[in-house]
Protein backbone atom coordinates (compact mmCIF):
# COMPACT_ATOMS: atom_id res chain seq x y z
CA UNK A 1 0.00 0.00 0.00
CA UNK A 2 1.12 3.79 -0.52
CA UNK A 3 1.95 5.84 2.15
CA UNK A 4 -0.09 9.08 2.79
CA UNK A 5 2.00 11.84 1.31
CA UNK A 6 3.24 15.09 4.20
CA UNK A 7 4.54 17.42 2.32
CA UNK A 8 8.04 18.77 3.89
CA UNK A 9 8.22 22.12 5.33
CA UNK A 10 8.86 24.70 2.81
CA UNK A 11 9.06 28.32 3.00
CA UNK A 12 8.45 29.16 -0.72
CA UNK A 13 11.15 32.29 -1.85
CA UNK A 14 11.54 31.70 -5.33
CA UNK A 15 9.99 32.46 -8.71
CA UNK A 16 6.53 31.00 -7.92
CA UNK A 17 4.28 29.45 -6.47
CA UNK A 18 4.21 31.41 -3.38
CA UNK A 19 3.14 30.87 0.13
CA UNK A 20 -0.66 30.24 0.46
CA UNK A 21 -2.81 31.60 3.35
CA UNK A 22 -4.50 28.74 5.67
CA UNK A 23 -7.75 30.71 4.73
CA UNK A 24 -7.09 30.08 0.95
CA UNK A 25 -6.07 26.05 1.93
CA UNK A 26 -9.43 26.23 3.65
CA UNK A 27 -10.99 27.62 0.87
CA UNK A 28 -10.32 24.35 -1.08
CA UNK A 29 -11.37 21.69 0.88
CA UNK A 30 -14.92 22.94 0.83
CA UNK A 31 -17.46 20.72 0.11
CA UNK A 32 -18.08 20.83 -3.94
CA UNK A 33 -21.09 22.20 -5.78
CA UNK A 34 -21.92 21.16 -9.37
CA UNK A 35 -20.44 24.14 -11.83
CA UNK A 36 -24.01 25.19 -12.52
CA UNK A 37 -25.33 25.30 -9.22
CA UNK A 38 -26.75 29.01 -8.51
CA UNK A 39 -24.47 28.84 -5.40
CA UNK A 40 -21.78 28.43 -7.81
CA UNK A 41 -22.50 30.71 -10.17
CA UNK A 42 -22.71 33.57 -7.43
CA UNK A 43 -18.88 32.46 -6.20
CA UNK A 44 -18.18 33.08 -9.85
CA UNK A 45 -19.72 36.47 -10.54
CA UNK A 46 -17.68 37.51 -6.63
CA UNK A 47 -14.64 36.20 -8.76
CA UNK A 48 -15.23 38.27 -11.70
CA UNK A 49 -15.70 41.43 -9.50
CA UNK A 50 -12.83 41.09 -7.12
CA UNK A 51 -10.51 40.14 -10.59
CA UNK A 52 -11.65 43.49 -12.11
CA UNK A 53 -10.28 45.32 -8.76
CA UNK A 54 -7.20 43.59 -8.84
CA UNK A 55 -7.28 44.44 -12.86
CA UNK A 56 -8.57 48.07 -12.11
CA UNK A 57 -10.85 47.89 -14.63
CA UNK A 58 -14.60 47.92 -15.79
CA UNK A 59 -14.03 45.39 -18.45
CA UNK A 60 -17.22 43.03 -18.33
CA UNK A 61 -15.02 40.28 -20.06
CA UNK A 62 -13.29 39.72 -16.85
CA UNK A 63 -12.94 35.83 -15.97
CA UNK A 64 -10.41 33.03 -14.74
CA UNK A 65 -9.18 30.71 -17.19
CA UNK A 66 -9.07 26.80 -16.58
CA UNK A 67 -5.33 26.37 -16.28
CA UNK A 68 -2.00 27.80 -15.55
CA UNK A 69 -0.56 31.21 -16.99
CA UNK A 70 0.89 29.59 -20.22
CA UNK A 71 -2.90 28.91 -20.92
CA UNK A 72 -4.20 32.30 -19.79
CA UNK A 73 -0.83 33.30 -22.79
CA UNK A 74 -2.53 31.03 -24.68
CA UNK A 75 -5.77 32.63 -24.38
CA UNK A 76 -4.41 35.77 -25.15
CA UNK A 77 -2.70 35.20 -28.18
CA UNK A 78 -4.70 32.63 -30.23
CA UNK A 79 -8.07 35.18 -29.64
CA UNK A 80 -6.44 37.77 -30.95
CA UNK A 81 -3.96 36.64 -33.46
CA UNK A 82 -4.70 35.02 -36.68
CA UNK A 83 -2.57 33.78 -39.44
CA UNK A 84 -0.70 36.55 -41.78
CA UNK A 85 -1.10 39.32 -38.58
CA UNK A 86 2.02 41.10 -37.82
CA UNK A 87 2.44 41.34 -34.24
CA UNK A 88 5.34 43.47 -32.17
CA UNK A 89 6.88 41.37 -29.07
CA UNK A 90 9.07 42.70 -27.06
CA UNK A 91 11.94 39.64 -25.80
CA UNK A 92 13.82 40.57 -23.11
CA UNK A 93 13.66 36.90 -21.27
CA UNK A 94 12.11 33.53 -20.97
CA UNK A 95 8.30 34.66 -21.04
CA UNK A 96 9.22 37.30 -24.19
CA UNK A 97 10.61 34.38 -26.10
CA UNK A 98 7.62 32.18 -25.36
CA UNK A 99 5.26 34.73 -26.62
CA UNK A 100 7.13 34.86 -29.70
CA UNK A 101 7.08 31.53 -30.31
CA UNK A 102 3.17 30.90 -29.32
CA UNK A 103 2.66 34.09 -31.97
CA UNK A 104 4.43 32.29 -34.52
CA UNK A 105 2.43 28.71 -33.62
CA UNK A 106 -0.92 30.85 -34.52
CA UNK A 107 0.55 32.03 -37.88
CA UNK A 108 1.09 35.15 -36.45
CA UNK A 109 4.35 37.33 -37.81
CA UNK A 110 6.17 38.02 -34.50
CA UNK A 111 8.24 41.27 -34.95
CA UNK A 112 10.86 40.77 -32.39
CA UNK A 113 12.26 43.73 -30.22
CA UNK A 114 15.02 42.19 -28.74
CA UNK A 115 17.26 43.14 -26.38
CA UNK A 116 19.63 42.17 -23.94
CA UNK A 117 17.95 40.18 -20.67
CA UNK A 118 17.73 42.42 -17.58
CA UNK A 119 17.03 45.54 -19.22
CA UNK A 120 13.03 46.81 -20.55
CA UNK A 121 11.64 47.72 -23.98
CA UNK A 122 12.55 51.58 -24.51
CA UNK A 123 9.00 53.42 -25.63
CA UNK A 124 10.87 54.56 -28.89
CA UNK A 125 11.92 51.33 -30.20
CA UNK A 126 8.02 50.40 -29.99
CA UNK A 127 7.08 53.49 -31.56
CA UNK A 128 9.55 53.22 -34.75
CA UNK A 129 8.45 49.24 -34.88
CA UNK A 130 5.08 50.38 -35.14
CA UNK A 131 6.18 53.25 -37.74
CA UNK A 132 8.12 51.03 -39.57
CA UNK A 133 6.22 47.59 -39.54
CA UNK A 134 2.89 48.70 -41.76
CA UNK A 135 -0.25 47.69 -40.04
CA UNK A 136 0.42 45.75 -36.73
CA UNK A 137 -2.28 43.80 -34.99
CA UNK A 138 -0.79 44.07 -31.53
CA UNK A 139 2.03 45.02 -29.52
CA UNK A 140 2.61 42.34 -26.53
CA UNK A 141 4.82 42.88 -23.67
CA UNK A 142 5.95 40.89 -20.57
CA UNK A 143 4.85 43.89 -17.49
CA UNK A 144 7.53 41.80 -15.03
CA UNK A 145 9.72 39.24 -16.45
CA UNK A 146 10.16 36.78 -13.63
CA UNK A 147 13.41 35.42 -15.84
CA UNK A 148 15.49 38.80 -15.09
CA UNK A 149 13.35 40.65 -12.35
CA UNK A 150 12.94 43.55 -14.68
CA UNK A 151 9.79 45.65 -14.88
CA UNK A 152 8.36 46.61 -18.22
CA UNK A 153 7.14 49.98 -18.10
CA UNK A 154 4.08 50.57 -20.00
CA UNK A 155 2.99 54.75 -19.98
CA UNK A 156 2.09 55.53 -23.13
CA UNK A 157 2.19 52.11 -24.83
CA UNK A 158 -1.69 51.67 -24.34
CA UNK A 159 -2.02 55.44 -26.43
CA UNK A 160 0.67 54.18 -28.88
CA UNK A 161 -1.09 51.71 -29.56
CA UNK A 162 -4.46 53.58 -30.43
CA UNK A 163 -2.42 55.99 -32.63
CA UNK A 164 -1.31 53.27 -34.74
CA UNK A 165 -4.83 50.41 -34.68
CA UNK A 166 -3.20 48.17 -32.57
CA UNK A 167 -4.05 46.38 -29.45
CA UNK A 168 -1.97 45.80 -26.20
CA UNK A 169 -1.81 42.66 -24.65
CA UNK A 170 -0.05 42.14 -21.66
CA UNK A 171 1.23 39.35 -19.76
CA UNK A 172 1.02 40.36 -15.71
CA UNK A 173 1.55 36.30 -14.32
CA UNK A 174 3.93 38.05 -12.10
CA UNK A 175 3.19 41.73 -11.39
CA UNK A 176 -0.65 41.49 -10.72
CA UNK A 177 -1.57 42.01 -7.21
CA UNK A 178 2.34 43.26 -6.24
CA UNK A 179 2.73 46.55 -8.35
CA UNK A 180 -0.10 48.27 -9.92
CA UNK A 181 -1.88 46.53 -12.83
CA UNK A 182 -4.35 49.46 -13.75
CA UNK A 183 -5.39 48.31 -17.26
CA UNK A 184 -8.34 50.59 -18.09
CA UNK A 185 -5.83 53.47 -17.49
CA UNK A 186 -2.94 51.95 -19.13
CA UNK A 187 -5.43 51.51 -22.14
CA UNK A 188 -4.39 47.46 -22.19
CA UNK A 189 -6.76 45.45 -24.22
CA UNK A 190 -5.57 41.89 -22.91
CA UNK A 191 -4.29 41.32 -19.86
CA UNK A 192 -3.76 37.71 -18.37
CA UNK A 193 -1.91 36.63 -14.94
CA UNK A 194 -2.10 33.21 -13.14
CA UNK A 195 -2.70 32.82 -9.47
CA UNK A 196 0.39 31.43 -7.97
CA UNK A 197 2.49 34.58 -7.65
CA UNK A 198 1.20 37.80 -5.81
CA UNK A 199 -2.41 36.44 -5.49
CA UNK A 200 -0.91 33.40 -3.18
CA UNK A 201 -3.38 31.16 -4.52
CA UNK A 202 -1.88 27.42 -5.79
CA UNK A 203 -1.37 27.06 -9.32
CA UNK A 204 -4.23 26.34 -12.04
CA UNK A 205 -6.11 29.23 -12.89
CA UNK A 206 -5.15 32.52 -15.10
CA UNK A 207 -6.79 35.40 -14.38
CA UNK A 208 -7.85 37.06 -17.83
CA UNK A 209 -9.92 40.54 -19.06
CA UNK A 210 -10.21 41.71 -22.27
CA UNK A 211 -11.56 44.97 -23.64
CA UNK A 212 -14.82 45.61 -25.39
CA UNK A 213 -12.43 46.92 -28.30
CA UNK A 214 -10.54 43.81 -28.17
CA UNK A 215 -13.66 42.06 -27.95
CA UNK A 216 -14.46 43.47 -31.22
CA UNK A 217 -12.04 42.54 -32.86
CA UNK A 218 -12.43 38.81 -32.07
CA UNK A 219 -15.82 39.44 -33.57
CA UNK A 220 -14.31 40.80 -36.58
CA UNK A 221 -11.85 37.47 -37.07
CA UNK A 222 -11.54 35.56 -40.63
CA UNK A 223 -11.25 32.60 -39.16
CA UNK A 224 -12.54 30.42 -36.21
CA UNK A 225 -9.85 29.88 -33.15
CA UNK A 226 -7.83 27.33 -33.23
CA UNK A 227 -8.23 26.54 -30.19
CA UNK A 228 -11.47 25.16 -28.75
CA UNK A 229 -11.19 25.03 -25.17
CA UNK A 230 -9.95 28.69 -25.19
CA UNK A 231 -11.93 30.12 -27.50
CA UNK A 232 -12.66 32.63 -25.36
CA UNK A 233 -16.24 33.61 -27.36
CA UNK A 234 -17.33 30.30 -26.30
CA UNK A 235 -15.90 30.43 -22.79
CA UNK A 236 -17.96 33.82 -22.35
CA UNK A 237 -20.91 32.21 -22.39
CA UNK A 238 -20.05 29.90 -19.22
CA UNK A 239 -19.01 33.00 -17.76
CA UNK A 240 -21.91 35.58 -18.71
CA UNK A 241 -24.31 36.43 -15.99
CA UNK A 242 -27.51 35.92 -18.46
CA UNK A 243 -26.12 32.82 -20.07
CA UNK A 244 -24.13 30.55 -17.94
CA UNK A 245 -24.29 27.93 -20.83
CA UNK A 246 -22.15 24.58 -20.56
CA UNK A 247 -18.70 24.74 -21.93
CA UNK A 248 -16.21 22.89 -19.80
CA UNK A 249 -16.43 21.96 -16.26
CA UNK A 250 -14.99 24.63 -14.41
CA UNK A 251 -11.93 23.75 -11.55
CA UNK A 252 -14.68 24.11 -9.00
CA UNK A 253 -11.89 24.18 -5.66
CA UNK A 254 -9.47 26.56 -7.29
CA UNK A 255 -11.81 28.88 -7.90
CA UNK A 256 -13.12 29.03 -4.16
CA UNK A 257 -9.65 29.61 -3.46
CA UNK A 258 -9.32 32.39 -5.43
CA UNK A 259 -12.63 33.84 -4.46
CA UNK A 260 -10.72 33.37 -0.93
CA UNK A 261 -7.58 34.88 -2.05
CA UNK A 262 -8.77 38.08 -3.50
CA UNK A 263 -10.56 39.02 -0.79
CA UNK A 264 -7.50 38.90 1.30
CA UNK A 265 -5.92 40.88 -1.28
CA UNK A 266 -9.20 43.58 -0.72
CA UNK A 267 -9.23 43.23 3.21
CA UNK A 268 -5.53 44.31 2.84
CA UNK A 269 -5.50 47.17 0.28
CA UNK A 270 -3.99 47.62 -3.29
CA UNK A 271 -1.84 50.44 -1.98
CA UNK A 272 -0.97 48.89 1.26
CA UNK A 273 -0.23 45.50 -0.26
CA UNK A 274 2.20 47.44 -3.51
CA UNK A 275 4.07 49.58 -0.52
CA UNK A 276 4.52 45.77 1.50
CA UNK A 277 6.04 44.38 -1.35
CA UNK A 278 8.33 47.30 -1.91
CA UNK A 279 9.80 48.05 1.17
CA UNK A 280 10.36 44.16 1.80
CA UNK A 281 12.24 44.30 -1.46
CA UNK A 282 14.20 47.06 -0.28
CA UNK A 283 15.62 45.77 3.00
CA UNK A 284 16.24 42.19 0.48
CA UNK A 285 18.44 43.95 -2.00
CA UNK A 286 20.45 45.87 0.80
CA UNK A 287 20.75 42.81 2.76
CA UNK A 288 22.08 40.81 -0.84
CA UNK A 289 24.52 43.71 -1.76
CA UNK A 290 26.50 43.57 1.38
CA UNK A 291 26.58 39.67 0.47
CA UNK A 292 28.21 40.78 -3.01
CA UNK A 293 24.54 39.33 -4.82
CA UNK A 294 24.01 42.46 -7.09
CA UNK A 295 20.34 42.96 -9.17
CA UNK A 296 20.84 42.32 -12.91
CA UNK A 297 18.33 45.17 -13.84
CA UNK A 298 18.85 49.30 -13.49
CA UNK A 299 17.54 50.01 -9.84
CA UNK A 300 14.75 52.10 -11.74
CA UNK A 301 13.70 48.84 -13.58
CA UNK A 302 13.65 46.22 -10.57
CA UNK A 303 11.30 44.42 -9.54
CA UNK A 304 9.47 43.85 -5.55
CA UNK A 305 8.34 40.51 -6.05
CA UNK A 306 11.13 38.73 -8.06
CA UNK A 307 14.43 39.95 -6.95
CA UNK A 308 16.74 38.59 -9.76
CA UNK A 309 20.60 38.98 -8.34
CA UNK A 310 24.10 37.94 -10.31
CA UNK A 311 26.61 35.51 -7.78
CA UNK A 312 29.34 36.69 -6.08
CA UNK A 313 32.67 34.62 -7.86
CA UNK A 314 33.75 31.35 -7.09
CA UNK A 315 30.59 30.18 -5.25
CA UNK A 316 29.26 26.70 -6.13
CA UNK A 317 25.16 28.38 -6.42
CA UNK A 318 23.68 25.34 -6.96
CA UNK A 319 24.98 22.90 -3.92
CA UNK A 320 23.98 26.37 -1.77
CA UNK A 321 20.69 26.48 -3.56
CA UNK A 322 20.26 22.50 -2.27
CA UNK A 323 21.45 23.00 0.99
CA UNK A 324 19.12 26.16 1.79
CA UNK A 325 16.28 23.72 0.72
CA UNK A 326 17.75 20.32 2.60
CA UNK A 327 18.75 22.24 5.68
CA UNK A 328 16.50 24.92 6.04
CA UNK A 329 13.19 23.72 4.17
CA UNK A 330 14.15 27.56 2.26
CA UNK A 331 12.72 27.85 -1.97
CA UNK A 332 14.70 29.82 -4.01
CA UNK A 333 15.17 29.66 -7.99
CA UNK A 334 18.13 29.80 -10.38
CA UNK A 335 18.56 31.42 -13.49
CA UNK A 336 17.00 30.20 -17.18
CA UNK A 337 17.97 29.78 -20.18
CA UNK A 338 21.61 31.79 -20.87
CA UNK A 339 21.18 32.91 -17.25
CA UNK A 340 21.09 29.63 -15.80
CA UNK A 341 24.39 29.38 -12.99
CA UNK A 342 24.56 32.93 -13.45
CA UNK A 343 22.12 34.44 -10.86
CA UNK A 344 19.53 33.23 -8.61
CA UNK A 345 15.81 34.84 -8.59
CA UNK A 346 14.54 35.65 -4.72
CA UNK A 347 10.73 35.69 -4.65
CA UNK A 348 8.92 37.92 -2.23
CA UNK A 349 5.04 37.46 -3.78
CA UNK A 350 1.98 38.02 -1.82
CA UNK A 351 1.96 35.90 1.65
CA UNK A 352 5.70 35.13 1.20
CA UNK A 353 6.54 39.27 1.30
CA UNK A 354 7.00 39.58 5.08
CA UNK A 355 9.93 41.15 6.91
CA UNK A 356 10.50 37.74 8.98
CA UNK A 357 11.25 36.29 5.63
CA UNK A 358 13.24 38.43 4.19
CA UNK A 359 15.76 38.19 7.56
CA UNK A 360 15.10 34.01 7.57
CA UNK A 361 16.97 34.32 4.26
CA UNK A 362 19.36 36.86 4.11
CA UNK A 363 20.52 34.85 8.03
CA UNK A 364 20.16 31.23 6.67
CA UNK A 365 22.66 32.57 2.98
CA UNK A 366 24.59 34.23 5.76
CA UNK A 367 25.33 30.96 7.55
CA UNK A 368 25.61 29.33 4.49
CA UNK A 369 28.41 31.81 2.94
CA UNK A 370 30.40 31.36 6.12
N1 LIG B 1 4.49 34.52 -17.89
C1 LIG B 1 5.33 34.84 -16.88
C2 LIG B 1 5.88 36.22 -16.80
C3 LIG B 1 5.68 33.88 -15.92
O1 LIG B 1 6.50 34.19 -14.92
C4 LIG B 1 5.14 32.56 -16.03
C5 LIG B 1 5.51 31.53 -15.06
O2 LIG B 1 6.37 31.68 -14.25
C6 LIG B 1 4.27 32.29 -17.09
C7 LIG B 1 3.97 33.29 -18.00
C8 LIG B 1 3.68 30.92 -17.25
O3 LIG B 1 2.85 30.63 -16.17
P1 LIG B 1 2.60 29.12 -15.66
O4 LIG B 1 3.92 28.56 -15.27
O5 LIG B 1 1.66 29.34 -14.50
O6 LIG B 1 1.97 28.39 -16.78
Amino acid sequence: MMRDFVPPQRLLLGPGPSMVHPRVLQALAAPLLGHLDPAFLGVMTDVQHLLRFVFATANPFTIAVSGTGSAGMEAAIVNMVEPGDAVVVGVNGVFGTRLATVIERCGGKAIRLEIPWGQVIPTEMIESALRRSGPVKAVVLVHAETSTGACQPLEAIGSLCRDHNALLIVDAVTSLGGIPVDVDRLGIDVCYSATQKCLSCPPGLAPLTISPRALSAIKGHRTPCQSWYLDMALVAEYWAEESRAYHHTAPISMIYALREALRLVEEEGLPARVARHRLNSEALVAGLMELEFLPLPPAEHRLPMLTCVTLPPHIDEAAIRRQLLQIYGLEIGGGLGPLKGKVWRIGLMGESSTEANVLTFLNALEEMLI
